[in-house]
């Protein structure tokens, strides 16, 4: 995982060995769409197979972290495809069975995976320049504890500030999702964020903005404190139902057309299957993302 870029938010930055029972958005994402899933993955933690479409926004989110790590004025679609290559070999370093997404190097599908990724790059140029951006971090790690006790943890794609101080947030999306479903994940992220930034700066993000490298749109919200108090109370309220789940096991699946994008379907019980024995409540639950969790 890489590091963040620029200042990180004072005190929103933890020790990578911290291991509190943590809520991230990917996980939370989980347990509302389906509570089985979240074991599955949570406490399971059943390994999943990813997709190259899941693989080739990492790598694009990789490179775009690397571009704002440059200088200013090196931050060209030229040096954006040359970062490709050593961000695909440093996530292979990383995973290595991610090798095995291609028939070695010189599979032609690699090749064209490869100029995938290179189209999704110039689509971030032309819908913004990052010679004109100074962001203040990418890829930062957040972290805060609501006032219920509950522990937000995540990675933020990237912050701006403007020099009047107001703070936007940047998700990049990469196309892998449908849309209409990807776009309700997407916004339940960054109202996730916002409410971290909130609760860790004093200050609620001006804009939250989603960039669609594929479609090349953009989409800008503004959160306010209303929304922010109520989108608490709604994690609040995944987290003791997660943790009512885990004390008894009792993780439901809830069948929708999502359950075609999942893994454990051969062993979900609403298509036949039988999961595991229950291997109780991990103490404690990291709240991790992995890398591939960030992608869409
Ligand atoms: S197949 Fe569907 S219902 Fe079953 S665990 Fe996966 S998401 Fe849940």
């Amino acid at each position: 995982m890489a590091e963040p870029v620029g200042t990180a938010a004072s005190g929103a930055l933890q020790d990578r060995g911290t291991r509190r029972p943590a809520l991230s958005p990917s996980r939370a994402g989980d347990f509302k769409q389906c509570p089985l899933l979240y074991r599955f993955r949570a406490v399971d933690r059943l390994p999943e197979t990813p997709t190259r479409a899941q693989v080739r926004g990492t790598v694009v989110h990789s490179v775009l972290e690397r571009l704002f790590g440059l200088p200013i004025e090196q931050r060209d679609p030229e040096q954006a495809r040359a970062l490709l290559a050593p961000a695909w070999a440093e996530l292979q370093e990383q995973q290595p069975e991610l090798a095995g997404l291609f028939d070695g190097p010189d599979d032609p599908e690699l090749a064209s995976w490869l100029e995938s990724a290179t189209a999704l790059l110039e689509s971030y140029f032309e819908m913004e320049d990052p010679r004109r951006l100074e962001p203040e971090a990418c890829e930062l790690r957040v972290e805060t504890e609501l006032d219920s006790g509950v522990l937000l943890r995540g990675f933020i794609d990237r912050v701006d500030v403007a020099p009047t101080g107001e703070i936007r947030l940047v998700d990049y999306k990469t196309g892998a999702a449908p849309r209409e479903i990807g776009e309700a994940k997407a916004m339940f992220q960054m109202k996730f964020y916002a409410l971290v930034l909130w609760r860790t700066r004093g200050e609620i993000p001006r804009q939250l903005l989603l960039m669609y490298l594929a479609s090349k749109q953009r989409l800008a919200y503004a959160p306010d404190e209303t929304e922010l108090r109520r989108f608490e109370r709604t994690l609040e309220a995944i987290w003791q139902a997660i943790l009512r789940a885990g004390k008894t096991g009792d993780f439901r699946p809830n069948p929708s057309r999502l359950c075609d994008y999942c893994d454990h379907k051969a062993l979900c019980p609403a298509f036949g299957g039988t999961p595991p024995p229950y291997p109780g409540w991990p103490e404690p639950d990291p709240g991790e993302e992995s890398v591939l969790d960030r992608t869409d």
